[in-house]
């Protein structure tokens, strides 16, 4: 399946030559560097940098409100605010590598959050707003989370429960939602503030190492991980922006996905800005017809989305497309879970080219993997290596280590060479977690995967029992440990029951205590304590109560025998189950 609409050459049009002829070094040179020799700056690159190159007056950002308002920003505007922003944070003593974070929705003040954060030198670190007080008291725990970012409803309904627990912060900066000030004891109005602030900011000198991002991603076992991205991943963003999303000046571009998971970040904020092109923001939740509406209106060329809304738009129908003029699409990438081949072949259908999946993960900070526009799709497949990247099967050697597998179609555990710019460079304060990912001069993605004769990556499914629901990574142990804490429960399980929409929900399975008894009014408020602690994107939708729970000899719950029994496959081996 070939098609890209419209005379626009690629980026990327002869893949072999240009793989052959790629170094990170010279990427880099596309990029500018902070002036005078000061070192490398995401913010810099994003938006400084386009002062000088012609783009000062164009729209860097599009905001659609969610009341249908629409807020235009400049490169010349972001430039300004992003800098007051940065002037908060020196005027508030904050200093460079010290952690801010952000929970809101996609507003334009979280956008100057976090570039104004990279202009300062410190780390931004975005939280996802739906989540619920205990995934952000213990993220902001581990982050040591010196600011917190968010808007007034969110620290009332959820921050003010936990804010007393992080000794580590130093301010809370509000927004209100409605433009009125907000005199929260203990606060300081954001918006206030960056009035008073000064609008010139010169970014000191970054070292390319210096920590920028710091994202957090969960595993199957312990508390989340939070992942650190240094400057030089722009490198990558930006790089991947142009040829994986085959961004032109001139294409206006919507990436879908919220900045409290690390698309959102990458390519909701970095990666469009350096390639200077004008995004869309909608601060609105889904809805089949906004989307279209938003894709005519605002004439987006180059579309970022994720399998689950892919998905959802299938499920409204082909009839609502057709009201809609989408001629202006010209390229459609989808990332965040496997693709499904029906909803390419419906792309195809409906909008006259292809979905184009790629794949990537919080880890790499980037795009990895991918069908580029210049490139015939084979639907199901995630693609081939982004040029720069190698990426191998490899499975356990006998002799010991691992050895990469030659033969096509053969399953193993996709790796990578780790020597990009945008690889994580530790895992906040756990250094055993993060060794663990490498061996053998690989980076162990946990995704398990086959390569073809033709070099094309396809996607098997995970090693580990983490959960993809609606594109989001859920650890269970996180889950568990809340259900946990309700009086009733004994233990619970935690597995992704699989779903035609989300690809997974998350379920529960739990065992009561002694004189409590398994009926729906506990259910009911086992899961109203789970969605009160974990926010609704965390919360389990299904909990199925159980005597017991499969356990290991040495008692860890075995997640995997009760998916199996849940989908009624096979139960495997068995050998290491508690009689
Ligand atoms: P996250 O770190 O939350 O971005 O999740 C990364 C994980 O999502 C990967 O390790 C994969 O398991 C899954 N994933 C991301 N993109 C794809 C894709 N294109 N196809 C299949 N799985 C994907």
């Amino acid at each position: 399946m070939h098609g890209t609409k419209g005379k626009i050459r690629p980026n990327l049009e002869d893949y072999e030559r240009y793989c052959r002829r790629f170094t990170w070094s010279e990427a880099e040179r596309e990029l500018s560097g902070l002036p005078f020799g000061r070192g490398l700056n995401i913010a810099h690159e994003a938006v400084d940098r386009h002062l000088e190159n012609g783009r000062s007056d164009q729209t860097a950002f599009r905001f659609l409100r969610k009341d249908g308002a629409v807020e235009d920003l400049s490169y010349k505007e972001l430039s300004k605010r992003t800098n007051k922003f940065a002037n908060v944070l020196q005027e508030l003593g904050i200093g460079r590598g010290d952690r801010v974070f952000a929970l809101t929705g996609r507003i334009p003040e979280l956008y100057l959050t976090a570039l104004g954060t990279l202009k300062h030198r410190s780390v931004f670190c975005p939280l996802f707003s739906a989540f619920g007080p205990e995934p952000i008291r213990m993220r902001a725990e581990i982050g040591e989370a010196k600011v917190i970012v968010t808007t007034e409803s969110l620290y009332r309904k959820k921050v003010a429960k936990i804010v007393h627990d992080l000794p580590s912060v130093r301010a809370v900066l509000l927004v209100n939602e409605n433009g009125e000030k907000t005199d929260i004891p203990g606060t300081i109005d954001l918006r206030d503030a960056l009035d008073a602030a000064a609008s010139g900011y010169e970014i000191g000198q970054t070292d390319p190492e210096d920590p920028a991002l710091l994202h957090f991603t969960s595993g199957t076992t312990g508390r989340p991980k939070g992942a650190v991205h240094v400057h030089k991943a722009v490198v990558a963003h930006h790089i991947t922006g142009k040829l994986v999303l085959d961004l032109h000046s001139e294409d206006i571009f919507w990436c879908t996905a919220d900045p409290g998971w690390v698309t959102g970040t990458s390519y909701g904020i970095i990666s469009p800005l350096t390639n200077g092109v004008t995004s869309i923001v909608d601060e609105a939740e889904f809805d089949a017809e906004r989307w279209y509406r938003t894709l005519q209106n605002e004439e987006v060329s180059v579309w970022y989305s994720a399998p689950t809304a892919i998905r959802m738009l299938m499920k409204a129908g082909d009839d609502v497309v057709g009201n809609f003029d989408l001629s202006k699409l010209r390229l459609l990438a989808s990332v965040g879970e496997p693709l499904n081949p029906e909803a390419v072949i419906w792309s195809e259908k409906v909008f006259g080219i292809p979905f184009r999946d790629n794949w990537w993960q919080t880890e790499t900070g980037g795009i990895m993997i991918a069908n580029f526009a210049s490139m015939i799709v084979k639907p199901g497949s995630m693609g081939r290596p982004v040029p720069g990247i190698e990426a191998a099967i490899v499975r356990e050697a006998p002799e010991g280590g691992i050895e990469e597998v030659v033969e096509p179609g053969e399953q193993g555990e996709l790796a990578l060479r780790p020597d990009f710019p945008s690889i994580f460079r530790a895992y906040l304060n756990e250094h055993e977690r993060y060794a663990k990912c490498f061996a053998d001069g690989f980076y162990l993605t946990g995704d398990l995967a086959t390569k073809d004769e033709d070099g094309y990556f396809w996607f098997v499914g995970r090693k580990d029992d983490v959960i993809k629901t609606a594109g989001h990574l859920i650890g269970p142990f996180e889950v568990e440990s809340v259900l946990m804490e309700h009086p009733a429960v004994a233990e619970a399980g935690v597995i992704g029951k699989p779903d035609p929409v989300a690809m997974e929900i998350v379920k529960a399975f739990v065992s009561l205590k002694t004189g409590f008894e398994a009926d729906e009014s506990l259910r009911r408020d086992l899961l109203g304590h789970a969605r009160k602690r974990l926010g609704p994107a965390v919360a389990p939708k299904e909990i199925e109560f159980t005597p017991s729970l499969p356990k290991t000899r040495s008692g860890k719950i075995m997640r995997r025998l009760l998916k199996a029994r849940e989908l009624g496959l096979p139960e495997g081996d068995i050998s290491t189950l508690e009689k």
